[in-house]
């Protein structure tokens, strides 16, 4: 399996009205290195047609990597999912 198809395995109970990762745009277009592109492993952040980033909540694993890489204070807002909401990992 490749990690696309491992992901999928995966049940996700996404909370459409509280997000538990939120972003500043203000603050991300001031970011040259934009590491949050490349470090998720699920590939959440994407730039727009404008060259912005932007972002899913929904498909989060919540592993942290974009929490710990971004160096910029205030540009992501991360908490764990409320109660019942968030990723189920199933493995094979
Ligand atoms: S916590 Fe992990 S999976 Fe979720 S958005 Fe950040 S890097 Fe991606």
């Amino acid at each position: 399996m490749d990690t696309p198809e491992l992901l999928s395995l995966n049940k996700f109970n996404v909370d459409e009205k509280e997000p538990h990762i939120k972003i500043k745009k203000e603050i991300c277009a001031g970011c040259t290195e934009k590491p949050c592109l490349v470090v998720c492993p699920a590939g959440l952040y994407r730039l727009d047609q404008d060259g912005d980033i932007s972002f899913d909540h929904a498909g989060c694993l919540e592993c942290g990597t974009c929490r710990i890489m971004c160096r910029h204070k205030g540009a992501i807002e991360w908490q764990y999912p409320r109660a019942t909401f968030g990723v189920t990992y199933r493995f094979g």
